[in-house]
């Protein structure tokens, strides 16, 4: 469960995501709150009227993060965003250490009110070139 104060923030998050399907892009808007409740930033998807597929806002909060925060005050914040993170933003909220995120629709909800759309499947071949391609990454980090 989530108190009044966090509701207050998914609210925001929802109209956040109004206000990005107003200006043309898909319905998704996040925002960041540090330990105090102060809200640090807000962003809206704007993959079409960017035409950049990344611009998610869960992943512009975290790129934002990795730049603007340091790592214990990161850890420290809530993210508030209108549908459950997608793969690609999961994996930069992960890498920019933000402590939590709090959501209002599920992946499973969302795909409930959705036309069905399978994305295409991106064939992965690997491993190879060890021997190659070990040698930039061996001794690092350090
Ligand atoms: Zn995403």
């Amino acid at each position: 469960m989530i108190d009044a104060h966090e509701t207050s923030f998914l609210r925001r998050a929802i109209g956040l995501a109004a206000e990005a399907r107003a200006g043309g892009n898909p319905p998704f808007g996040s925002l960041l709150v540090g330990p105090g409740g102060t809200v640090l930033a807000e962003e809206r998807n704007t993959t079409v009227t960017e035409r950049d597929i990344s611009l998610h806002p869960e992943l512009k909060l975290a790129v934002w993060a990795g730049r603007e925060l340091d790592a214990s005050t990161a850890a420290a914040t809530t993210m508030y965003t209108s549908c459950q993170p997608c793969g690609m933003c999961a994996g930069a909220i992960e890498r920019s250490g933000l402590g939590r995120v709090v959501y209002a629709l599920s992946t499973e909800q969302l795909r409930a009110l959705t036309p069905p759309s399978a994305p295409p499947a991106v064939q992965l071949d690997g491993p190879h070139l060890l021997e190659e391609a070990r040698v930039p990454i061996e001794g690092w980090p350090a």
